[in-house]
């Protein structure tokens, strides 16, 4: 079964969330847990949380098929030893709101090296850094996800990926989320079926199916292998619609939250009734 929705707001409380999910007729979804752009926020109410988990039990949605995103300001990989300890603090804390919630993954976009230390380095104090989080938690996975590699984020190679969970202590909490945008503008292309199996062999071989933890379906404003990350509509950007199709029609993408991050969130209900027909 294929569980598709987008990054939904949680204005207002998280509790929200799955009310704006449903609304778009999805049964997965992304959130944040706290402002995304600040650094400390109020911790979750008991409210909040209680009202959270009775709205996705009302309206089924799955722990495993909600995917949480962490803070854009948190760098796993800071080559720094006070903004690297800030990082780990928030992620932490990130990770504990997913506990409070009942969630089971934390994605996150592993780190960058801000041109200060060799990518081998950052890719180790990223592991560190999860190896912490992972310590003072229970329950919750720390999901890396690909990125495009713009300026000095790692993480577009799927062998950084690799080389990540390789010096990951509890390997049983560490996954890995797929951004087709991302892939394609890291080089890897996926726009027609050759490619598309080309690339998920290679995912498989370097990676692991067995880490695969969610998908971020996204088309790209930008070329393949440019590194730049700039999210578009369904088939309205540079991939094109073959993707979403193949996307829908993969069978090793089932049972995990396909979450939509795609600019105009007004076309999300429409995408995710489209998405559907693709199924077989
Ligand atoms: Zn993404
Ligand atoms: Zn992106």
């Amino acid at each position: 079964m294929k569980y598709i929705g987008a990054h939904v707001s949680a204005g207002g409380g998280v509790e929200n969330a799955p009310l704006n999910a449903k609304e778009i007729g999805a049964n997965a979804f992304a959130l944040f847990t706290k402002n995304q752009r600040q650094w400390v926020s109020p911790p979750l109410s008991a409210k909040s949380i209680a009202a959270f988990k009775t709205n996705c039990g009302k309206l089924g949605f799955l722990p495993e098929m909600i995917l949480p995103h962490d803070s854009y300001l948190i760098n796993l990989g800071h080559p720094e030893e006070e903004p690297l300890a800030k990082s780990r603090e928030a992620f932490l804390d990130e990770m504990q709101r997913c506990e409070q919630l009942g969630l089971k993954l934390l994605n996150f976009h592993p780190g960058s090296h801000l041109q200060k230390t060799e990518i081998s380095k950052c890719l180790t104090t990223i592991s560190e850094s999860i190896n912490i989080a992972l310590e003072k938690t229970k329950g919750v996975t720390a999901v890396i996800e690909n990125t495009a590699g713009q300026g000095s984020n790692v993480g577009n190679a799927f062998e950084q990926i690799a080389e990540i969970i390789s010096q990951v202590e509890d390997k049983s909490r560490v996954g890995v989320c797929i951004d087709t945008c991302h892939t394609f503008t890291s080089g890897y292309d996926i726009r027609i079926k050759a490619e598309y199996e080309r690339t998920w062999s290679k995912f498989g071989e370097v990676i692991g199916f067995n880490y695969l933890s969610g998908i971020h379906l996204n088309d790209s404003k930008k070329e393949l292998g440019s590194r730049v990350d700039r999210h578009d509509n369904v088939g309205k950007g540079l991939i094109g619609i073959e993707l979403f199709k193949m996307v829908m029609q993969d069978d090793r993408l089932n049972n995990l939250p396909i979450i939509l991050e795609t600019p105009d969130e007004s076309l999300w209900a429409e995408e995710i009734r489209l998405l559907r027909t693709f199924e077989l």
